[in-house]
């Protein structure tokens, strides 16, 4: 790092074309966290070079995620549109050394002319034009007497290299469009190969740091910086791309799969952007600590998407306030329980950090419980709740199943227990032991909520290499049908009623659930399930 006087300065450049995904928050973390590292700043620059697909909308939403994750460019947000008429100049300069000349050739002639990788190309009929004659050319690009595609700049580099990139890549198009920033200033548009290098230079950034796509891209990088930049050269170095199991991390595929309907927008709890995550429940320590985790190579890898539901977990275990939450309730009634008696039951707010202080449960006659914790039939070894059988319900008492009462159809609608008083959690009498301790709610106290349960968006877990980078629509046949189940009939304690959205709790054996902070209201309360609680990664890694 001695090669800049020791100073270091990074940017991180989206396109803001979509919405910023997982993949982007590693780069961001490595960008503004070498920064940091070094005493050095990082620069937020939107890569604004092409007016066809870009928005506000997207410009905006990429300020929040990055802001949100935690860090700051202070007084640096630069738009690659800012330097539009130094980039101009810069062009001027390669006519002017006789660097690039101005081609007639079609897109498609073009392709052609490039030959392959074992065949060298062919040069243009256009590529020795005067200096004098592509200024002239040029000028008259950018004054708009030419359609879109009839012409182009090309550096003039080499037809034979064995790099395609550098067989006389364009470098100015005509594109007649408005620009969300310059609107109709311009008419013609820097190519990003051309832009990215010389908008480095001109914010004296130090390392430029990007995804290992662009390592065939760095001779052109360091021949249009040798040819047009005197002092202070930015260098480029890549690294490996973020790949995680059973998710889609291209912002080509993310569009799809709002614009065709397949979620509900950009900040669908499912989908791996920032803003769904975020809405999700995920919190930014998480995410940081998972970028830390995944480490900086130059090796492309797929990482296990359990380790970053670890790292969640690991983060609001100790931050969370427990509750009880019955997501698919049956009643239980506590046969002999006075009826009109209530009881305030303390229950501590987080075991995992003692100064999180208890609260009151009411505890009462009739409860629920969740469906899936009672078995007419029990296999062996079940430990919850069964014909005969004891349980404890947490925080309270044990009980005994005595009958189950249906109705025509066999459905279950309640199951009689009865309780016993010697058994009160944390009470001196309470040393009678089961197998089993359920969580339950209070009925007549209880809050009615719909609860969101999550899986993965993609059903295969491993997407190979080729098919992330395969500019097909694959992916759209791995969908998971069942990836968002919603219950509308959950029932919660009555300590989460004035919760806000975005608060995090964990349900007591259900996971880590999070307020919706769009849908989420105190008269109908909304909650995401962010993970649950089996945590495959700490397992599979002890
Ligand atoms: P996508 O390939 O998803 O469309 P992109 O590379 O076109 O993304 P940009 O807006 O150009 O999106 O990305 C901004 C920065 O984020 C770039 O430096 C890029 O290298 C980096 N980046 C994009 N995707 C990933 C990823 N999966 N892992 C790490 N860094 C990424
Ligand atoms: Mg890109």
């Amino acid at each position: 790092m001695n090669k800049n006087n020791g100073r270091v300065h990074t940017r991180f450049p989206p396109e803001p074309n979509g919405y910023l995904h997982i993949g982007h928050a590693k780069s961001i973390c490595l960008n503004f966290g070498v920064a940091e590292e070094f005493h050095g700043l990082c620069n937020l620059r939107f890569d604004d070079t092409n007016p066809s697909k870009e928005e506000v909308e997207f410009v905006d939403s990429i300020k929040e995620d990055v802001r949100w994750l935690g860090f700051s460019w202070d007084d640096r947000l630069f738009y690659a549109s800012d330097y539009f008429e130094q980039l101009f100049r810069f062009a001027v300069k390669l006519i002017e050394d006789g660097n690039a000349y101005v081609c007639d050739l079609s897109a498609e002639e073009i392709r052609e002319y490039r030959g392959t990788l074992t065949q060298p190309g062919t040069e243009s009929p256009y590529r020795n034009r005067t200096a004098a004659e592509n200024m002239d050319l040029f000028m008259r690009m950018r004054a708009g007497e030419f359609p879109n595609g009839s012409r182009v700049l090309r550096a003039k580099i080499d037809m034979s290299s064995p790099n395609l990139n550098m067989r006389d890549p364009v470098i100015y198009r005509i594109m007649h469009e408005n620009h969300h920033r310059t609107g109709d200033a311009w008419c013609i548009y820097p190519m990003y190969d051309f832009a990215h290098p010389l908008s480095d230079a001109l914010e004296n950034i130090t390392h430029s740091i990007c995804t290992l796509e662009f390592e065939d891209h760095r001779p052109l990088y360091d021949w249009l910086i040798d040819n047009l930049i005197t002092e202070n050269k930015p260098r480029q170095y890549e690294f490996a791309r973020l790949n995680l199991t059973n998710t889609v991390t291209s912002k080509r595929k993310l569009r799809q799969l709002v614009e065709g309907g397949y979620v509900r927008g950009w900040d669908d709890p499912r989908m791996p952007t920032i803003s769904g995550i975020r809405r999700r429940g995920y919190t930014p320590e998480a995410i940081r600590d998972f970028c830390d985790r995944i480490g900086v190579a130059r090796a492309n890898s797929l990482v296990d998407v359990a380790l970053l539901e670890h790292c969640l977990r690991e983060d609001l275990n100790m931050k969370a306030q427990r509750a009880m939450a019955v997501l698919d309730p049956v009643k239980v009634v506590l046969l002999n329980y006075p009826e009109d008696s209530v009881e305030m039951l303390e229950a501590e707010n987080n075991p995992e950090n003692p100064d999180s202080g208890k609260r009151l449960i009411p505890f009462s006659r009739t409860l629920y419980i969740e469906k899936e914790d009672f078995m007419e039939d029990p296999p062996k070894k079940y430990f919850r709740l069964s014909p005969g059988a004891e349980v404890r319900l947490k925080h309270a008492y044990i009980i005994q199943c005595q009958e189950v009462i249906k109705d025509e159809d066999g459905n279950i609608l309640e199951i009689h227990c009865t309780y016993d008083p010697e058994t009160k959690s944390g009470g001196a009498a309470s040393q009678k032991k089961v197998k089993g301790t359920l969580h339950w709610v209070s009925a007549s106290h209880a809050i009615n909520a719909e609860i969101r349960l999550y899986d993965y968006l993609i059903r295969d877990e491993q997407p190979s290499e080729e098919e992330e980078a395969a500019d097909n629509d694959e992916f759209l046949s791995k969908l998971n049908p069942d990836s968002c189940i919603i219950l509308k009939n959950s029932k919660l304690e009555p300590s989460l009623n004035a919760c806000s959205p975005g608060s995090k709790f964990q349900f007591l054996r259900q996971g880590y659930f999070c307020a919706d902070i769009k849908d989420h209201t105190p008269e109908n309360p909304v909650f995401n399930r962010i993970v649950g609680l089996r945590d495959s990664w700490a397992k599979a890694n002890k």
